[in-house]
């Protein structure tokens, strides 16, 4: 491994610290079921942990067989009369739920930080206003739902059961439930172990928004809450994002039932940059694809592309700039890179990374102080690299770049698409022409032109291949949500 030292220009920063006074979380959270916080039936209670400083946060119920059986019992109650509510009614709880999370949002951002990791400048301006547009977006939706979908008649599925990962969570379970809610679901949302808690807020959110009781229920506990959830007898639909290896253990278990399932899974993307590109811009928008959250992102341009003739200049230039990214205390808002969400990913991250070392690829990190207690990785830089390594193949979920160079466009196309996943990829040149050639030609759910990471509720999200089916976001959105009668 080579271990390069920053550039000679060292910004000095003040520490600029969000404060957490304002933060009134509870010492424990039950399971929202009914529209209110209770015990577990047979479940039990865990701390949920900051993985910047290894320190507990509050205790969280787990839920338990018992506990999916009264969730869904209560689900099943509530769903004739919110599906029968007028259309304009249930849009009005949505507007509610996104005034709200607006008024809570600077709470939402520090809990959603310190439980999960991610820099609170990626909390605060992204997470948790995107989980609010959500909301907003599928409220404007509710009456119109037929000219969403082109039918003159649907109606929607019933219960639906949504399981969501630990690295965006309120705007996950934001993602999931709006639609389903504007389409005259009811929704039971289990968020993952390590990060629970804005999802709780949501909880209390929806209780202030005076929701009726049973149409939301969340759902914390482990992975066996989410397995019983997807078995649970009564589950109309299943919404799951998160791993291949779960997706496809989930689509195995709702073989030749009735439910509906779309599935979100991971992803391996080509962030593309041919050389009549603005180089420094094609820069920060790869600093963008791989370091934002720390990696954890299903479509991140884990795989950069570099055209031959400019493959020394984008890297010289891209490390040189890895070099000034500030990693640490993730409320503090100068941090660029926070905390590995979990001790677990952290080892996956690192046994990848000795993988990449051990099959020949050379590995730089940036050299940063890092925290002495929490879980940490510094932005790292793989060159020599070729298409049949493990970091050029699977998902690290980590701040972890590896590059690959091509010739041609052809070449370039090939080597996108040489991937067993097609959720994202992101093409970077001059020629509007040769953007839309190359995108046309690539298999990925997303394609993003001169930018990276952009996201927006009005917009389609999905994948091809193992990364999962169904599209999530915009008026495609809807669809996985209704049954078109006509
Ligand atoms: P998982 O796919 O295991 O977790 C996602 C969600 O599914 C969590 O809520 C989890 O609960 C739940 N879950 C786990 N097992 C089951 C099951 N058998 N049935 C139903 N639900 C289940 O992801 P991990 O957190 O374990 O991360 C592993 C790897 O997956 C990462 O390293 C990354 O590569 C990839 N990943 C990809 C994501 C994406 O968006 N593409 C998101 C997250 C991870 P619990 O948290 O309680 O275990």
């Amino acid at each position: 491994m080579t271990t390069e030292t920053r550039t000679s220009i060292v910004w000095d920063y003040a520490p600029a610290p969000e404060s957490a006074d304002h933060i009134r979380l509870k010492d424990r959270y039950g399971l929202f079921i009914d529209g209110d916080f209770k015990d577990p039936a047979d479940g039990g209670y865990v701390p949920t942990i900051n993985p910047a400083t290894e320190e507990p946060i509050a205790e969280v119920a787990y839920g338990g067989p018992v506990d999916v059986t009264a969730a869904v019992q209560s689900a099943r109650a509530a769903h004739p009369r919110w599906a029968a509510l007028k259309d304009l009614e249930r849009a009005k709880y949505l507007f509610r739920i996104a005034r709200l999370i607006q008024e809570r949002a600077r709470e939402l951002a520090v809990v959603e930080t310190i439980d999960g990791g991610k820099p609170l400048r990626e909390s605060r301006d992204v997470d948790v206003p995107l989980a609010a547009a959500h909301f907003f977006y599928y409220a404007g939706w509710a009456d119109k739902l037929r000219y969403g979908t082109g039918a003159s008649e649907v109606r929607p599925l019933g219960v639906v059961g949504q399981i969501v990962p630990w690295n965006f969570p309120l705007l996950m379970a934001a993602w999931k439930l709006a639609p389903a809610l504007a389409c005259g679901n009811v929704a039971i949302l289990k968020p993952a172990e390590t990060t629970p808690l804005t999802a709780l807020l949501l909880a209390e959110i929806c209780q202030e928004a005076e929701l009726p009781p049973g149409v939301v229920t969340i759902l914390p506990g482990d992975e066996s809450t989410g397995a019983s959830l997807v078995r649970a007898p009564g589950i109309d639909k299943i919404a799951f994002t998160g791993s291949t290896a779960v997706g496809r253990d989930i689509q195995a278990a709702l073989a030749g039932t009735n439910t509906h399932l779309t599935l979100e899974l991971g992803g391996k993307s080509a962030n593309i940059v041919f050389e009549d590109a603005a180089l420094d811009q094609a820069v920060e928008g790869i600093v963008n694809g791989i370091f934002f959250n720390q990696g954890h992102v299903c479509c991140a341009g884990s795989r950069l592309l570099i055209q031959e003739s400019v493959r020394d200049e984008v890297i010289a230039k891209l490390w040189q700039r890895m070099g000034r990214l500030r990693v640490g205390d993730p409320l503090d808002k100068n941090t660029d890179v926070g905390a590995i969400n979990s001790a677990e990913q952290l080892s996956r991250i690192e046994a990848l990374v000795a993988a990449g070392e051990d099959e020949g690829a050379t590995r730089r990190s940036v050299e940063c102080e890092l925290p002495a207690r929490g879980y940490w990785f510094a932005p790292t830089l793989f060159t020599d690299v070729s298409p049949a390594h493990r970091i050029a193949v699977e998902e690290i979920f980590g701040p972890v770049v590896s590059v690959l160079t091509f010739r041609t466009q052809a070449e370039a196309i090939e080597k996108a698409n040489n991937s067993r996943y097609g959720l994202a990829a992101g093409i970077w040149t001059d020629k509007g022409s040769k953007a839309f050639q190359v995108a046309s030609a690539l298999k990925a759910g997303v394609v993003w032109q001169n930018t990276y990471n952009h996201f927006d509720p009005t917009a389609a999200f999905g994948g091809y291949k193992e990364s999962g089916f169904g599209r999530e976001g915009g008026p495609a959105g809807l669809r996985p949500y209704l049954q078109v009668v006509r």
